[in-house]
């Protein structure tokens, strides 16, 4: 029996990757952990860990509801971790991902840099800002296509 893969695209089994984070057995040791322990949650629908790992001065309210709602129809895909750097200070991190899903039939994506901080030891989710890939830019989803051959219809 292969233990399960964490839908995250680390390539280890869910239980040594995001379980023990959506748990709460343990906190994510980066902010690209966090990122991605993040990524399982949504997939998973595990909001709760969504809105705890989100930073309160910029957390949406009603988060939770919202993400219900948009759930029903959302199906995540995969995640591509581009990039993630230190920031000012070492309390603060940047990471740049690809995420595919579908919505309601239509393949999607997002393509951001989020910015975390840590606090306490814990790194939270602050914000982040969005790209978008040139038409002949190897696709940020990781193919190692052209964007306009891949995620771009
Ligand atoms: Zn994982
Ligand atoms: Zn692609």
């Amino acid at each position: 029996m292969h233990p399960t893969l964490c839908t995250c695209g680390s390539r280890l089994p869910f239980s040594d990757c995001c379980q023990p984070l959506l748990r709460g057995e343990c906190e994510a040791s980066s902010a690209e952990r966090l990122m991605r322990s993040r990524y399982t949650a949504y997939s998973l629908g595990d909001f709760a860990y969504v809105l705890r790992t989100w930073h309160a001065s910029t957390c949406p309210p009603n988060l939770v509801d919202a993400l219900n709602q948009e759930n029903v129809k959302t199906q995540w895909l995969g995640l591509n971790i581009l990039d993630s750097q230190a920031g000012k200070s070492t309390e603060e991190a940047y990471v740049t991902f690809f995420a595919r899903y579908r919505d309601e039939q239509s393949p999607s994506w997002i393509y951001e840099t989020s910015r975390f901080v840590r606090e306490n030891n814990r790194w939270y989710y602050i914000d982040g800002i969005h790209r978008i890939p040139g038409r002949n830019e190897t696709c940020p989803c990781g193919s190692q296509k052209k964007f306009k051959k891949c995620c771009a219809h």
